[in-house]
């Protein structure tokens, strides 16, 4: 099957529909603090790597790491057409992803990443061990 879409148009749907799945895994974890009556975040952090969510007081950083962008092996969308591309792409990610948080602890901050999937899932255990639950 050959793609309707040019590399170019192709490459803007993707980071479209990034940020849209971005937009609402952040919304659901917002629910979830609620839910759970954690307080004390903030969004739009200018740290290093730019969390999604920062507990200054407590200085932990959390990550909400999409499952496709990130490669989490929950799920394998890897679109057929320019599957290698997406493939490097999804990996430059995860090594960037792991230099970020070396970075973010080095500078005395708790990283916890959570996925996409978890989060949908309501699955919050790693915000234990970060103290916020
Ligand atoms: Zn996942």
């Amino acid at each position: 099957m050959t793609d309707t879409f040019s590399a170019k148009q192709r490459s803007e749907i993707m980071r479209a529909v990034k940020s849209k799945a971005n937009r609402s895994t952040e919304l659901k974890l917002i629910e979830l603090f609620k839910a759970h009556h954690i307080v004390g975040w903030r969004r739009n952090s200018s740290l290093v790597g730019r969390p999604d969510f920062v507990f200054p007081k407590l200085r932990v950083a959390i990550f909400a790491d999409g499952c496709f962008w990130h490669g989490h092996l929950c799920r394998n969308l890897t679109p057929s057409q320019n599957a290698a591309y997406w493939q490097a792409k999804i990996q430059r990610n995860k090594v960037r992803d792991r230099a970020v948080t070396k970075e973010l602890t080095q500078r005395g901050w708790r990283v916890v990443r959570l996925w996409e999937c978890e989060i949908k899932r309501g699955k919050l255990q790693k915000l234990k061990v970060a103290g916020l639950l």
